[in-house]
């Protein structure tokens, strides 16, 4: 490789800055010293942070790292995640207090407080006992967003078994890889939710998932829409297991490394892979990243994480470390345009939701629809705004905080993984000036750096690879049932360093930018061009709502930029002609400089999508290359790609 390809070219030119509100950072969890205090001493900060949760036994060693890269945290000690998150805040006096404001689609409502959710999970736990489930059993869920959900997974905490989420959007086929692939004894599903407006059922799915799946010998079935339902011999329902349990259970103690659960990753990059997760360090990061990085004030706030529960995101910060901290928070389970497009915010001002954290995805949807929607409600509880999922384009970050947060709430930026667990790099609210797009630094107790093809780390300035040189508490231990693989995957690529897959640069202050995914890079006239720069590029166009840019073969240049673009407003004559076409690839070129400018830019309705939101840039490369499409069994909409193709002369 020459010298050039060593880097990501490192275009993007963002000034503004936004500070820290001078309220916050005056009665912010964490001041900058934090940064000092774990950098002195790693291990014993982590240790501190373990102090948050309540242990049966204190751990002997902190971390034994010495079987690279299996590692273990908190060795010896034991803790139930459950009794964590449920029991030790009712024990403390706060039964009363409302763990979730469950908001259904339909517009019906329950309210559990802790009190609440320790009866209801005791319950279930003392169900799938009778059910024959046992401690290192596992037991796979796909339930909608109800609160069974998470009392599902909270039963599984208090027994020992692991559970396998998986996102209630699949298909029969990727919930029977799934469940195969852990072996699960029972699932728990129901037999719909509510999407959309109407009921959308999930029992079907289910038959066939299982119907060869020899694994199988329950399926609990919870009652949420009331259709129609097939019945087998495999299920019970919930209403008649689960209700007439005792509502006692005493929680066991549990090694710190303890299965906690396996999470299959989206799928963006390829198969997805079965991510397993641990109890004591886990728990210990996403409760303080969760304190820290929304800087949570227990006692008066109310947090919302618009995420599914089925992906990471719901796991860490709408279950685990928002419970873990004897947090309120608000579940919703619809789609935000249902039954209008202000819903959401509709949803915020009701509960007045104080700390709310979304994706990317989102965020550029509600810009497509216009400010006005957002603009007729009372949205002035929001003090701290958080995304995660994907990079945030400035221009998305600036329309965040300005039309939602008043101009006034800090937005923090979370970059991490279903790998990672929990928030591993991000502003903190109180401290960090803001800049749009940035992820900043490593969170207190975090060493990550960008390194060159060799390993090295880059100056000030420089971009390559994004690695992680230090473990961290809530780290994957491996990927189910595949060591080689998860040595293969991330501890291969560099000696010693976790290899996330994703590029990064270090701007000249040192801080931190992602720059997409490696497999998306670009390399156009021997230079590395970030998808994500062009594409926030082509975002700060105003008639743009969202862009996807991919690297095409091309003769000249190695590769050359294929940009997708959907269009803000209304579709029309202005957005699709010629002219329109060469005002963006103008604009792009003045952002950017010559040689990001795209090769060729294609209007289109709607762009691949996993079922987690994130843009599937892998297909549409397929499709500028003219190549079948690769696997989709992760895509949200599997007629996306023929309406994209169909728009596409061209690029046949
Ligand atoms: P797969 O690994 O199967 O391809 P995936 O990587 O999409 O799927 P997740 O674990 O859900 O699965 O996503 C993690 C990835 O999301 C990160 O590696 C990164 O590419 C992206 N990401 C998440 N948050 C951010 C962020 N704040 N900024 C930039 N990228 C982010
Ligand atoms: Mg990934």
């Amino acid at each position: 490789m020459s010298e050039s390809q060593k880097t990501l070219s490192n275009l993007l030119r963002e000034t503004r800055r936004f500070p820290p509100p001078a309220e916050l950072a005056e009665s912010a969890n964490v001041t900058a010293a934090a940064y000092e205090e774990a950098a002195n001493d790693r291990l014993g900060f982590w240790e501190r942070q373990a102090d948050r949760l309540a242990w049966s036994k204190r751990w002997d060693q902190v971390l034994d790292w010495t079987n690279p890269p299996f590692a273990r945290w908190f060795v010896g000690g034991e803790l139930n995640v459950a009794y964590n998150c449920v029991d030790r805040h009712v024990e403390a006096g706060l039964g009363a207090k409302v763990a979730y404001h469950w908001e259904g689609e339909p517009g019906d409502t329950r309210t559990l407080t802790y009190a609440d959710l320790r009866r209801e999970v005791s319950k279930a736990a003392n169900a799938l006992l009778e059910l024959g489930v046992r401690k290192g059993d596992r037991v796979a869920i796909y339930l909608p967003m109800i609160p069974e959900l998470p009392i599902s997974m909270l039963a599984c905490a208090r027994i020992g078994a692991t559970h396998s989420v998986v996102f209630g959007g699949f298909s029969a086929d990727a919930l029977r890889t799934r469940i195969d692939d852990a072996q699960a004894r029972v699932v728990i599903t129901a037999d719909g939710g509510y999407r959309r407006g109407k009921p959308s059922a999930l029992k079907p799915t289910v038959d066939e998932a299982v119907a060869d799946a020899p694994s199988v010998e329950h399926v609990l079935v919870v009652r949420r829409t009331g259709e129609d339902v097939a019945e087998t011999e495999r299920d019970v329902w919930w209403e008649d297991v689960v209700e007439r349990q005792s509502d006692q259970h005493t929680p066991e103690p549990m090694d710190a490394e303890h299965p906690l659960f396996i999470l299959y990753t989206s799928g963006t990059t390829g198969k997805p892979k079965g991510i397993l997760h641990t109890s004591g360090g886990y728990l210990t990061q996403t409760a303080y990243t969760h304190w820290a990085v929304l800087d949570l004030k227990p006692e008066k706030d109310v947090y919302w994480c618009s995420a599914d529960i089925g992906w990471v995101t719901g796991h860490s910060y709408i279950v685990y470390g928002p419970l873990a901290n004897g947090a309120t928070s608000v579940m919703y389970e619809g789609t935000p345009d249902t039954p209008h497009r202000g819903r959401w915010w509709d949803v915020i001002a009701k509960y007045k939701v104080t700390l709310f954290y979304t994706a990317p995805t989102a965020i550029r949807t509600f810009m497509k629809w216009g400010d006005d929607i957002p603009a007729g409600y009372d949205l002035s509880s929001l003090r701290v705004l958080g995304s995660v999922g994907e990079p945030i384009n400035p221009e998305a970050y600036v329309w965040y905080r300005e039309h939602i947060g008043a101009n006034r709430t800090p937005v923090v930026d979370t970059w991490w993984q279903t790998e990672t667990g929990a928030i591993m790099i991000s502003p903190l609210p109180g401290v960090t000036e803001g800049k749009p797009g940035a992820a900043m630094r490593p969170l207190p107790g975090i060493v990550a750096d960008v390194v060159d093809d060799r390993g090295e780390s880059v100056p000030n300035g420089g971009g390559g690879f994004l690695v992680l040189k230090e473990p961290w508490p809530s780290m994957l231990r491996t990927i189910w049932g595949d060591d080689e693989r998860y040595i293969k995957t991330y501890w291969s690529r560099f000696d010693g360093m976790y290899f996330a897959g994703d590029g990064a640069k270090k701007d000249e202050d040192g801080d931190l930018w992602l720059l997409g995914r490696v497999d998306d890079v670009m390399l156009v006239s021997g230079h590395n061009i970030s998808t994500t720069e062009v594409e926030s590029a082509l975002v700060s166009h105003p008639k743009v709502a969202e862009a996807a840019v991919v690297g095409s073969t091309d003769p000249v240049t190695g590769q050359a930029i294929v940009a997708f673009v959907i269009p803000r407003g209304a579709a029309g004559e202005e957005v699709e002609g010629e002219a329109f076409l060469k005002e963006l690839r103008e604009h792009v070129s003045r952002k950017l400089g010559p040689i990001a400018k795209p090769r060729q830019i294609m209007i289109v309705p709607e762009l691949p999508k996993t079922r987690s939101g994130k843009i599937m840039r892998r297909l549409l490369r397929d499709v500028a290359e003219n190549r079948s499409v690769g696997d989709v069994s992760t895509l949200a909409d599997s007629t996306v790609m023929d309406l994209i193709s169909s728009k596409l002369p061209e690029a046949k």
